[in-house]
C-alpha cells in the first residue's frame, strides 16, 4: 500500500505558531474589538473609544485613557505568552483581570497590520511601535493607549473569505462593545464607524448613584428604555447561598423574543455562555413562557474565583464551575423570585 510521503519532525517557526494560535482567538473583527476592549478595561480605562472602517475589516482603532504601557515594554506586549497580569499559578487561580494569557496582541499582530501608541503618566511623551517593522518612535497622545489594527487577515485570504458583509461585521463589533458596556457602567464607551458616531454610552456612575441605579441606566442606554420598563430587577434576597450572588434584570414574559438575542450572562464581570445558567433561567420561565419564545435577561453572577475556572476556552467565553448545580439553582431561584415579585402587585390589586 502507498504511504504518504513523510516530512521529518521539526519545530514550527514562531510566526506560524502565532498564526495557528490566532485562529482560536481571532475569528473576525469583533474578536479584535473584544480583546482590545478587554485590555483597555484591564488598564483601568474610564473612557474607551472604538473607531471602525468597513465593519472593522479595514481598520479597528481602540483608544483608552488607562495606565498605558512603558515604552521599553511595548515590544514585549506583542510577544506571545507575555503578560503583566499574572506571574504564577497562584495568580491564575484568583485572576481578576479580563486577560491573563498574554496572547491577544501577538495573535492580532500575526494576522493583521498593527501599531500601538501608548503613554504612561510619568512618560514625557507617548511612544508608538509598529508591529511589522518593529520601529519604535516618539508620538503624541495623552496618557493611555491606542491600538490600531488594519487589514485583518490580509495574509490569510482563506480566512478573510469567511468574513460576512461590512454591515454584519459591524453588527458583531457593536455586540462585542455592548457586552462590555453592560458589565461596566462605570466606564464610558463610544463607537464610530466610517467617521460617524454610531453609539455612545456615558459613564453611569457618579456621586449619589447606587450601583443598581448605574446598572439600570446602562441597561437602558444599551438595550433601550423598553428593556428597562419591561423587566424586573432581581430582588436583593437573590443573593442566595454563600458562594453565589446574582444581580441584574429579567425580562417580563410578555417581553419575550423570537430569538435568544438579549441574554447577557456575566460571571465575575466576564461575559460568558453557559448551558447550566441558561437552563436555570429557562426553567424559571417554564410556567410563564410558552412555545419557543426566548426570555431576555442581564444576569451578573458573582462567585468566589476559586469556585470557577476561567481558563477553559481561548476566548474565555466558557467557564467551568466547580459546582454547576449550585449555580443552576441560584440562577433559577433568583429569576423565579424576580418573576414572582412582578406578579405580586397585580395579585394584591385584584384582591383589594
Ligand atoms: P493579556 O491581556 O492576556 O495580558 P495581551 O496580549 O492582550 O495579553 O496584552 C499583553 C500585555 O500588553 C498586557 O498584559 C498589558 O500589560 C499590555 N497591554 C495591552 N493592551 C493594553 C492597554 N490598552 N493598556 C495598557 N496595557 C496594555
Ligand atoms: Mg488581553
Amino acid at each position: 500500500t502507498a504511504t504518504a510521503p513523510r516530512r521529518p519532525i521539526c519545530e514550527l517557526p514562531d510566526e506560524l505558531i502565532s498564526q495557528i494560535a490566532a485562529g482560536e482567538v481571532i475569528e473576525r473583527p469583533a474578536s479584535v474589538v473584544r480583546e482590545l476592549v478587554d485590555n483597555a478595561l484591564d488598564a483601568g480605562a474610564t473612557q474607551i473609544t472604538v473607531r471602525l472602517l468597513a465593519g472593522g475589516v479595514r481598520s479597528i482603532v481602540v483608544e483608552d485613557d488607562g495606565a498605558g504601557i512603558p515604552a521599553p515594554e511595548l515590544p514585549l506586549a506583542l510577544r506571545r505568552h507575555a503578560t503583566s497580569k499574572i506571574g504564577s499559578l497562584h495568580d491564575l487561580e484568583s485572576v481578576h483581570t479580563m486577560g491573563f494569557r498574554g496572547e491577544a496582541l501577538a495573535a492580532i499582530a500575526s494576522v493583521a497590520e498593527m501599531a500601538i501608541a501608548s503613554r504612561t503618566a510619568d512618560a514625557p511623551h507617548a511612544s508608538r511601535l509598529d508591529a511589522r517593522s518593529g520601529e519604535l518612535a516618539a508620538a503624541a497622545r495623552a496618557v493611555g493607549t491606542s491600538v490600531e489594527v488594519r487589514e485583518l487577515f490580509f495574509a490569510t485570504p482563506a480566512r478573510r473569505k469567511f468574513l460576512k458583509t461590512d454591515a454584519t461585521e459591524l453588527a458583531h463589533c457593536l455586540e462585542a462593545v455592548r457586552r462590555h458596556a453592560l458589565a461596566r457602567p462605570d466606564v464610558g464607551f463610544a463607537v464610530w464607524h466610517e467617521g460617524k458616531l454610531v453609539d455612545q454610552w456615558r459613564r453611569a456612575t457618579g456621586e449619589g448613584v447606587t450601583p443598581r441605579q448605574a446598572l439600570d441606566q446602562r441597561i437602558a442606554d444599551v438595550l433601550g428604555d423598553d428593556f428597562l420598563t419591561q423587566s424586573r430587577a432581581l430582588p436583593e434576597a437573590a443573593a442566595l447561598g454563600h458562594t453565589v450572588r446574582i444581580h441584574g434584570r429579567v425580562g417580563l414574559p410578555d417581553a419575550a423574543r423570537a430569538r435568544a438575542d438579549q441574554q447577557y450572562v456575566y460571571v465575575n464581570g466576564r461575559f460568558v455562555r453557559d448551558r447550566q445558567v441558561a437552563h436555570g433561567a429557562r426553567t424559571a420561565y417554564e410556567d410563564v413562557l410558552h412555545g419557543s419564545r426566548q426570555p431576555s435577561y442581564v444576569l451578573m453572577i458573582d462567585i468566589d474565583p476559586l469556585r470557577v475556572d476561567v481558563n477553559v476556552h481561548p476566548t474565555k467565553i466558557e467557564v467551568r464551575f466547580r459546582d454547576g448545580r449550585e449555580v443552576h439553582q441560584a440562577v433559577r431561584y433568583a429569576v423565579e423570585a424576580a418573576l414572582a415579585e412582578s406578579r405580586a402587585p397585580a395579585f394584591t390589586a385584584g384582591e383589594a
